[in-house]
């Protein structure tokens, strides 16, 4: 099995501005230097997964402005399929507008623009134009409207497509959406985001002092309020690694395993990219199951089995951190590609940890994305 990662999410533009201190309100700040960074959630992982040279394609939105014209031309240099690409008209394209004192301090304002102004009906509408998604994952961020984000979650599952939301940021996500994904990746304080919402809903209080793994279980474990995440919850520790629960039987073993050795020589040799396998007819409801054949080799410690889940732990790896912006999208592209790929989820977590660890080696965001080769090589020498 070997499918393409499709991600529905945001692109902005980033505007740094390096000034002497941060400006107290009615203040003007002259000075510094200034430097435009490529952006957003959904075009960050959509590049993640496209350097990893998985075929990808990026559902999204820009203005009908200069910086649309930018964005689009720097996903498509990395092999990003842009066809799906809307440009709205009157609207402008998604900015990020970044102050950052002497000390790293910073003030960011994000304006969302086109990101905001997704149209019901357009995400299901490029769903439906790619067919049958079996093999193909796609992955949701939150920084655009959440009827996007229940559109494509909905969709792409009715399609045969493993989706994989990203609650960032976390705001708005109720049991309702998580239950519509297979894979959820949340950081810590997303996390607890979600289980305030959570709390809100159902009055159930989560007690702060409780471990990760106890917290995380709640966002899987069906309820009274309805079924939680379907497959697995990915907490993402930082320089720490991740914590993965996973409910027993998922289906994500994945259909292919690869040592990592070999893996380096066959990225040298890969001259082109794959290309993605014709598509199918869309055909809703039904969702054949990935073939099991988990190799747990790469799991840092034994899983536990835990009743109707497996909790495990992914040590993160040790690295000489510069800037650990993008860590978070380095992470998800990587894991949307190793699945996409058909590796079991437990080999995915793990490149995708080394992935995330590669992106905070250098300075920026989507800049830092490491390449497949980066990758096969860092990951052959641990
Ligand atoms: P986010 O950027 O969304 O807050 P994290 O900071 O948790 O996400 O980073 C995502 C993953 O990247 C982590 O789970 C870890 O595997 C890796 N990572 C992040 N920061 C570091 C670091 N300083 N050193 C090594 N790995 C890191």
């Amino acid at each position: 099995m070997s499918g393409r990662v499709i991600v529905v999410g945001s692109v902005n533009i980033d505007l740094v501005a390096r000034v002497p201190h941060l400006p107290h309100p009615g203040e003007t700040v002259t000075g510094g230097s200034y430097d435009r960074h490529h952006g957003g959630k959904g075009g960050n992982q959509a590049v993640a997964a496209a350097r990893l040279r998985r075929p990808t394609l990026f559902i999204g939105a820009l203005g009908d402005d200069t910086f649309e014209v930018e964005a689009r031309r720097a996903l498509a240099s990395e092999r990003v399929d842009v066809s799906m690409v809307a440009s709205l008209p009157g609207q402008p394209t998604g900015v990020a507008l970044i102050l950052v004192d002497s000390t790293g301090e910073n003030q960011i304002a994000v304006v969302p623009g086109a990101n905001g102004a997704i149209e019901k009906g357009y995400v299901s509408e490029c769903l439906a134009r790619l067919g049958r998604l079996t093999g193909d994952v796609v992955v949701v961020c939150n920084e655009v409207p959440l009827h996007v984000v229940r559109e494509a979650l909905v969709c792409a599952h009715a399609s045969g497509g493993t989706t994989i939301l990203n609650p960032a940021p976390a705001l708005g996500l109720d049991r309702s959406f998580l239950a519509l994904a297979d894979i959820i990746t949340p950081n810590q304080n997303e996390l607890l985001t979600l289980l305030h919402t959570e709390a809100r809903r159902t009055g159930r209080r989560t007690d702060a002092g409780h471990e990760v793994a106890m917290r995380a279980r709640q966002l899987i474990e069906d309820g009274s309020d309805g079924p939680g995440v379907r497959k697995a919850v990915i907490v993402t520790l930082g320089a720490a690694g991740v914590l993965v629960i996973e409910r027993v039987g998922s289906g994500l073993g994945g259909s292919s395993t690869r040592p990592v050795v070999s893996a380096v020589a066959e990225t040298r040799a890969a001259a082109d990219f794959e290309n993605a396998g014709p598509c199918d007819e869309l055909e809703a409801g039904s969702r054949p199951e990935t073939v099991v054949a988990a190799a747990e080799s790469a799991v840092t410690d034994a899983p536990a089995i835990d009743g109707e889940m497996r909790i495990w732990e992914v040590a993160g790896d040790r690295v000489a951190t510069v800037d650990s912006t993008g860590a978070g999208d380095a992470f998800v592209g990587a894991l949307a590609a190793a699945i996409a790929e058909g590796r079991s989820l437990a080999e995915a977590v793990r490149r995708a940890v080394a992935a995330g660890a590669l992106a905070t080696t250098h300075d920026g965001a989507r800049e830092g994305m490491p390449t497949a080769l980066e990758l096969e090589e860092f990951l052959a020498t641990r």
